[in-house]
């Protein structure tokens, strides 16, 4: 844990820059590490309170970056107010742009079509990316062995991986052993957000802390979903207060 990182739930959270993210994720890649970066939102957090598999994988992963804005607001609740949140969308554009260095990447995730534009528009867009291999995310548990096989052969020094939660987060930390790229990285639905299907949020939304009104315009289908997300907040909140928590 470094000086600046949070603990939430007992859980060490990432609360440094982007400038920093981005050297320790090239250090790791330098030392050919076996790095997981798992993006955790509040429901994530949430769900993990009741399901101690989930908080194994938390707790196992290198690093975890506070991705939602709730958690932003927890931790403010808490007094251990982190400096900003940190994406995993915001940390892949960051990479992909970064004029100082070039990454061999891999794309896991989306739907075939969603997933085969967003490695055309990447290719555009980001300078910095060479993107050495691609697979979507609806493959079954019998090809799992050839899809691993092809992330290895490819040699990339980032793995992105959207498969939707829980999906990603298993993937990368039962499979941690087998896939060898020093970087591991979930990204939820970065490539639907890459290839234009889904909108993010402008700007002005996410500074007032609106990106989640905006995903729900876009996909209603989440309702249910997003209305536990205050019953997250209060039971962390509880946990962490009466100090109930592990
Ligand atoms: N997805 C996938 N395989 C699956 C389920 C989902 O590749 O079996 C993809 C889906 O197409 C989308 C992303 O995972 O691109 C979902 O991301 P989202 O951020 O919505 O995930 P969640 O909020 O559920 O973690």
């Amino acid at each position: 844990m470094k000086r600046h990182d949070h603990k939430i739930l007992g859980l060490t959270f990432f609360n440094r820059s982007y400038d920093e993210l981005i050297k320790q994720i090239n250090q790791e890649i330098h030392n050919q590490a076996n790095c997981m970066i798992i993006t955790p939102t509040t429901e994530i957090l949430g769900v993990s309170m009741q399901d101690e598999y989930l908080t194994k994988i938390l707790a196992s992963s290198t690093l975890l970056l506070p991705d939602s804005v709730s958690l932003i607001w927890v931790s403010k609740l808490l007094r251990k107010s982190f400096d900003r949140r940190v994406t995993g969308i915001d940390t892949l554009y960051r990479l992909g742009k970064n004029k100082r260095k070039t990454y061999k990447v891999y794309y896991l995730g989306a739907k075939e079509a969603v997933l085969k534009k967003a490695v055309e528009v990447s290719t555009e867009i980001f300078p910095s990316f060479e993107i050495v291999g691609s697979h979507h995310g609806y493959y079954s548990a019998d090809e799992t062995k050839a899809v691993i096989k092809d992330i290895n052969s490819s040699k990339a020094d980032i793995l992105f991986v959207g498969l939707g939660f829980p999906k990603q987060e298993q993937f990368i930390y039962e499979h941690r052993k087998d896939i060898h790229v020093p970087v591991k990285i979930t990204v939820g639905g970065s490539f639907d957000v890459i290839s234009g299907v889904l909108k993010r949020a402008p700007l002005w939304m996410q500074k007032i802390a609106l990106e989640w009104a905006f995903r729900l315009i876009q996909e209603p289908s989440r309702i249910k979903r997003m209305s536990l997300i205050p019953v997250y907040l209060i039971r962390i909140l509880y946990l962490e207060i009466s100090g109930k928590h592990k």
